[in-house]
């Protein structure tokens, strides 16, 4: 007997659930978690927020720090870009709906989510999705986060509205990027129902099926520990000579030809995301203390750096050791320690008196048990009694 599980089908999450069922409930239990560029993207959002809600320009806002976000302050790329949605948004006519939460919940169990700007105006509701990032290109169409927040505004507007058209746009101002796509009211209820509902049942039965794929195993917080993802990455690994469909060349059966790199290639991407998301799972699980068979964990000493220990008094000095050897003084201010070696030589006693060392810290690092270093022990439990 099938056995519902309790998972959260978020709408940023989508592309991933309705290509992967199995992924809600692989990714259970992970802790959430952020990184540098999510809270960036984070204090994008509010500066955006704030400026629709009070109706003024981002750079009335410029070096402000939100205290939510203190490590990203507004800086001048961010009052440029976000005021390019803030310039979109403003010239859309008819009622704006800023940071509208949305239920769409007749589709998806327990489905809802907050869409950045919801604009309603004769008949036709424009979703604007603000993407910060510019790691990756998005676009509009058959964008799913989007056509859900599309699908909770015709859910809870329409006896007001009416809306026979759906525009979905994405706004990338880092990447000057503006996608546009529109869905009629039909076509986006049939996608409701033959796909986002049996879908969303299906992701939340106990056995959902797993289908492993580059886009949606990118971001899953299980690609480290899933066996379905290492069999797919290990599978297309082995068939690689069997997806080359071009004959070997007769010129040289030991080389790879150029036609057969082009086959290979693309497939690449899935094995190093896939060899990436492994290591970074054991090396995290090696630091809480978890053990790997003919594995180890050593203290790598951190990496040494060398600067100037004034810039001011390092550029005098170098300026004197150029003109001495009649070379032109350098422009940069100054040049690095390990620019000026190459021309005024390693061994030139400026360095002992001008560059300072630093190391950074030592670090733990999971290894075969033959490589080199002694083998520490990790105890999270007493290095957190260490601390606390
Ligand atoms: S890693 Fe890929 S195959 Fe595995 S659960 Fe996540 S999305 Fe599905």
């Amino acid at each position: 007997m099938t056995e519902l599980i309790h998972a959260k089908l978020s709408a940023s999450g989508s592309h991933r659930w309705l290509n992967c069922p199995a992924s809600a409930r692989m990714e259970e239990g992970f802790p959430d978690t952020t990184s540098s560029f999510a809270e960036e993207g984070s204090a994008a959002h509010h500066l955006a927020e704030i400026c629709l809600r009070e109706e003024k320009n981002t750079d009335e806002f410029l070096e402000c720090q939100f205290d939510e976000y203190p490590e990203h302050p507004v800086d001048v790329e961010m009052v440029e870009s976000v005021q390019l949605y803030l310039d979109y948004v403003r010239n859309l006519d008819g009622e704006l709906l800023v940071e509208q939460r949305v239920d769409f919940s007749p589709w998806v169990p327990e489905g809802f989510g907050t869409s950045d700007a919801i604009v309603m105006h004769e008949g036709v509701a424009t979703v604007v999705d603000l993407k910060y990032g510019k790691g990756v290109r998005v676009d509009a169409e058959d964008n799913t986060q989007a056509m859900l927040y599309a699908l909770g505004a015709l859910n809870e507007y329409d006896f007001i509205y009416e809306c026979d058209l759906f525009r979905v746009v994405i706004v990338q101002p880092r990447l000057d990027h503006i996608s546009e796509w529109e869905i009629k009211r039909s076509d986006l209820l049939e996608w409701a129902e033959n796909t986002v509902k049996p879908k969303a049942e299906l992701t939340l039965q106990e056995e959902a099926p797993f289908n492993p794929g580059e886009k949606q195993c990118h971001f899953c917080k299980a690609n480290g520990t899933c066996k379905a993802l290492a069999e797919h990455a290990l599978q297309i690994a082995a068939d690689g000579f069997e997806a080359v469909e071009v004959p070997l060349t007769v010129k040289d059966i030991t080389k790879l030809s150029n036609e057969e790199i082009a086959v290979l290639l693309p497939q690449l991407k899935t094995l190093t995301k896939w060899v990436s998301a492994l290591e970074t799972h054991a090396q995290a699980e090696a630091e809480k203390g978890e053990k790997f068979p003919n594995h180890k964990v050593i203290l790598k000493n951190g990496q040494t750096s060398r600067s100037w220990k004034n810039d001011d008094s390092a550029k005098r000095a170098l300026n004197r050791e150029f003109k001495k050897l009649g070379k032109e003084e350098p422009t940069s201010n100054p040049i690095s320690p390990a620019q000026a070696e190459k021309i005024i030589g390693k061994t030139n006693p400026l360095f002992d008196k001008h560059v300072v060392k630093t190391t950074g810290d030592a670090k733990y690092k999971l290894v075969h048990e033959s490589a080199k270093g002694d083998p520490v022990e990790i105890n999270p439990t007493e290095d957190f009694e260490e601390v606390a």
